[in-house]
């Protein structure tokens, strides 16, 4: 745990000051290429045996430390220029931010290379044609986590933020090279869901977090943390969360059933609530993530992350 308070002061500060309230939109903002689960089919809840589902900080702080090299990718135009220049202190911010956002699962975050990349076509373009470009030229160093960042992507009427798009790529917009999207895509490159995963399945994840109760099926439904509440995609909802990052709507479940999200839950960085909000991973997904890399390394796979 040597990423300590000493981040703190500095992550907060930039998420803060990162996103420009302009930048809001009623779209997710975030693409994930992999359809996400959203229910289970048997009408028994069967956890997978691959996951453990605690929550318990002592487990947590058992694993040991993990080390994940960064490529970072400028985009310029042709001629090398650009209206928001992707900086080595930039990317410095970036890296902090990592390591701020993941310091209790133990993972560290170490700058390998900055490259660029001077091409018009995709300094301000499509997500998907993007991505596309980025594979036929091959613009991705292998045993790396590679992260692009173009200028502004034009879907969502440029308002789309970023995404994931391989097990070791994914790209942001420059306006959140240091904001609460950078851990929300590496969280996803490290098996974690939205916390509002497949609220409209007719399998929805249960508010209950009683073990007993028939409805309990928080290992089975929604993103498979039992220490996230079930709640909706906030995304075009912000009239109800309040300046403190506190809920205050009366949304209910696929069952009707009242939602019990906490603050904790609106500050998570896999829900899309205001990004000023967006700063906590909770214990459970911290769980998730280390089982996700330890059952990946098991197969072979996440071949870019490494033990210290
Ligand atoms: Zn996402």
């Amino acid at each position: 745990m040597h990423w300590t308070l000493k981040y703190l002061g500095f992550f907060l500060l930039s998420i803060t000051l990162g996103t420009p309230a302009s930048e809001e939109n009623t779209d997710g903002d975030c693409l994930y290429n992999l359809d996400e689960i959203v229910g289970f089919s048997q009408t028994a809840c069967k956890p997978d045996p691959n996951y453990s589902y605690s929550t318990d900080p002592d487990y947590l702080n058992n694993f040991s430390e993990l080390v994940v090299p960064l490529v970072f990718w400028g985009i310029n135009q042709d001629d090398g220029s650009n209206d928001d220049f992707l900086t080595e202190s930039k990317v410095r911010e970036s890296v902090d931010l990592l390591n701020s956002a993941f310091a209790d699962m133990n993972i560290c975050f170490e700058l390998q290379e900055l490259k660029y990349v001077n091409d018009s076509e995709i300094y301000w373009t499509d997500y998907y044609k993007f991505n596309k470009y980025i594979r036929e030229n091959d613009y991705s160093k292998p045993a790396t986590l590679n992260v692009y960042i173009p200028y502004r992507f034009t879907n969502n009427n440029n308002s789309l933020r970023g995404g994931k798009w391989s097990a070791n790529q994914f790209s942001v917009n420059m306006l959140n090279y240091n904001t609460g999207i950078l851990p929300h895509e590496v969280g996803h490159i490290l098996g974690l869901l939205h916390t509002h995963a497949g609220a409209k399945a007719v399998n929805c994840e249960q508010v209950t977090r009683n073990e007993d109760d028939p409805d309990y099926n928080a290992k089975c439904s929604g993103d498979r943390v039992t220490d996230t509440n079930a709640m909706p995609s906030l995304y075009g909802k912000f009239h109800l969360i309040d300046t403190q990052c506190g809920y205050i709507g009366d949304e209910v479940d696929c069952k009707g059933t009242p939602y019990a999200i906490s603050e904790q839950d609106v500050r998570n960085f896999m829900a899309y609530t205001q990004h000023s909000c967006r700063s906590v991973f909770t214990v459970g997904q911290g769980i998730r993530v280390r089982e996700f890399i330890k059952n990946k390394r098991a197969s072979k796979k996440l071949e870019f992350i490494s033990d210290k």
